[in-house]
């Protein structure tokens, strides 16, 4: 048996010792050592009253990184069983000192846009520093959208639906038929802007979405015409009628192509990307030119080359999101690390601005102190989208 104290309606403030809520817990029981993560949110919407139909909640328990007699409060988030589970081993072990499981709850409305889930779900504790704060980049809108006064009948849709005439035999695979099939919406979109860059032809999007694309010449003159439409469980999409023939003109000058957007670019350099993570934006406009014969602006080339690390490596954004769950899992896994944090504040009390960090791993303390009086530090510069230096100090003991 292990006793919680369950915290909500209020805020996580830093005082003296780390983490700490500024108000007092809204219930508190007893639980068995086997409580599960379901069981413990189920009980906490009883004790709490919070909504099940209409919230999920958000848990965040208060830990002990420091030693028995030194408490220094970090926040944990609990996510699952398994990070349940090893806090409540962990607590029920009486090495930490601390043998009370303290939850932060927030409730969080099931209609929230997940991007502000995930946002609130960093906590970074409230610390300030006169540093400059970093830039952040401007994205391209990489969505394709209907131009003006263009927009797809509902009613001409619905016949287009009804094609039936789907000829299913084997095509060359760099032309657009009726028939052909695609993995996903982005696949065939891929493919029909490929088809239409190597044409020098141009395209207008009159429906993009989870079950029908719809795409037709810019030329008002031409007819051309596509339609694709997803499958009946939406695993796939297929080209159901293409109307008509390009009539258009197609004499390319070489530069860029409308519908050559960052997002298409990014696809083509991954392997570029890969091999080669310092390639300029002037580079990537060479590569694609040299494939299409027309030249992307260097603006989309810069764009590519942040989406394509997107997909290679996940968001940057993501990455810092990561940073204050890793470093509370190392001080959870590691006691006695230590870690101080540089935030701002912002205008959404659950969202702060990250200025820095800095952390010292619990055995590199302990072994500092047999170390040489000397500290050495180097530093390298980040060149990711938010920029930053990263530090190191090392010490060297008697034998160097
Ligand atoms: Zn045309």
């Amino acid at each position: 048996m292990f006793p919680i104290s369950i915290y909500t309606g209020g805020s996580v403030e830093t005082g003296p010792m780390g983490a700490t809520y500024n108000k007092p817990p809204s219930a508190s029981y007893t639980a068995q050592p086997d409580l599960t993560f379901d069981d413990l949110k189920t009980k906490i919407f009883q004790l709490t009253g919070i909504n099940h139909h209409e919230n999920t909640i958000s848990l965040n328990a208060r830990w002990n990184a420091g030693t028995a007699g030194s408490h220094c409060f970090v926040l944990l988030p609990i996510c699952d069983n398994t990070m349940w589970r090893m806090l409540v081993d962990k607590t029920l072990s009486t090495a930490i000192g601390w043998s009370i499981v303290e939850l932060f709850v927030d409730a969080v409305p099931k209609t929230n846009d997940p991007g502000e889930k995930s946002q609130s779900n960093v906590d970074l504790p409230a610390k300030t520093s006169e540093n400059p704060t970093h830039t952040q980049v401007c994205r391209e809108e990489n969505q394709e959208e209907p131009l003006p006064g263009e927009k797809a009948e509902d009613k001409e849709s619905q016949d287009l639906t009804d094609e039936e005439s789907i000829d299913f035999k084997s095509r060359d695979e760099s032309t657009l038929y009726v028939g052909k099939l695609f993995d996903s919406l982005d696949d065939v979109r891929r493919a029909v802007r490929e088809y239409h860059i190597k044409q020098k032809r141009k395209l207008v999007t009159q429906q993009s979405g989870s079950d029908k694309y719809v795409v037709k010449c810019m030329d008002p003159e031409c007819g051309w015409r596509l339609y694709a439409a997803s499958g009946k469980d939406g695993d796939y999409f297929q080209i159901r009628t293409i109307k008509g023939e390009h009539v258009c003109s197609n004499e390319g000058d070489g530069q860029d192509h409308i519908n050559m957007k960052s997002e298409f670019i990014s696809h083509l350099i991954l392997d570029l990307v890969k091999k080669k993570g310092d390639a300029s934006p002037r580079e990537i406009q060479d590569f694609v030119q040299e494939l299409y014969q027309c030249r992307p602006s260097y603006a989309k080339a810069w764009n590519a080359k942040e989406l394509a690390i997107d997909h290679l490596f996940g968001e940057w954004k993501a990455s810092y999101a990561k940073l204050a769950p890793y470093l509370n899992a190392i001080q959870v896994a590691n006691p006695g690390t230590k870690v101080e944090w540089w935030s701002d504040s912002t205008t959404d009390p659950n969202v702060r601005l990250f200025r820095g960090v800095a952390w010292a791993f619990a055995p590199a303390i302990e072994g500092f102190k047999s170390c040489r009086p000397v500290i050495s530090i180097d530093s390298t510069t980040l060149c990711g989208k938010y920029g930053g230096r990263m530090l190191i100090a090392v010490a060297y003991d008697a034998e160097g």
